[in-house]
């Protein structure tokens, strides 16, 4: 696990994007989704593991519901400290956009919340291709997998059957969980949004 790569993409003088340092561990192994509008709006989705989140981008976002499989493809490793990062990357640098924290929380195996056992059991998955664990976040929430789809690059995202499993759209709720705020210029986003609260007012 290494931060070279975030490292070398970056031009830390013109992005106000972190600096890529190891962390220390906490008591939970965090999770953060991030809604990124960069030339392709995505999601990108993160999971501590030795320090550093691995990092997958989501283009269409999560899904509640266990019957939608979701793309993933892994991108390079980020610093921790990237967890609590919104901002607009300037035109010109690598990811160029709009970035907000449209999820956080943590993580932990299906078998046991002890964080070090976790962190073993997902390491021997993103080995072998595939791992299943259990979302404590503000939107996600209960069992998920991710699994390599055969010998090719990318892998799949998909909710697990749990009793927090709904065909009610997750991403319908574009706001930041850090500070409320939406992606600069989306307008559908607020369209979304407004339909969902006046949906549930009815
Ligand atoms: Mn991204």
């Amino acid at each position: 696990m290494s931060l070279t790569l975030y490292n070398k993409k970056r031009k830390f003088e013109q992005t106000p994007e972190p600096k890529g340092t190891k962390q220390k561990k906490s008591s939970g192994l965090r999770f953060v989704v991030q809604k990124h509008d960069a030339s392709h709006l995505h999601y990108d989705f993160r999971l501590e593991m030795e320090g550093v989140m691995k990092s997958w981008a989501v283009p269409k976002g999560p899904s509640m519901d266990p019957s939608i499989k979701r793309l993933a493809m892994p991108t390079e490793d980020h610093p921790i400290s990237y967890n609590t990062f919104e901002g607009s990357i300037p035109e010109g640098n690598y990811g160029a956009g709009d970035v907000i924290v449209w999820d956080k929380g943590i993580y932990h195996s299906e078998n046991t919340d002890e964080r070090d056992e976790s962190e073993k059991e997902f390491l021997r998955g993103l080995k072998s291709g595939k791992f299943k664990f259990i979302i404590e976040g503000e939107k996600l929430k209960g069992l998920f997998s991710l699994f390599r789809l055969g010998d090719q690059k990318g892998w799949m995202l998909v909710k697990g059957k749990d009793n927090y499993a709904t065909s009610d759209d997750v991403t319908a709720d574009p706001r930041s969980v850090l500070s409320g705020r939406m992606l600069i210029g989306r307008k559908e986003d607020t369209t979304k949004y407004k339909e969902k609260i006046s949906k549930l007012k009815k």
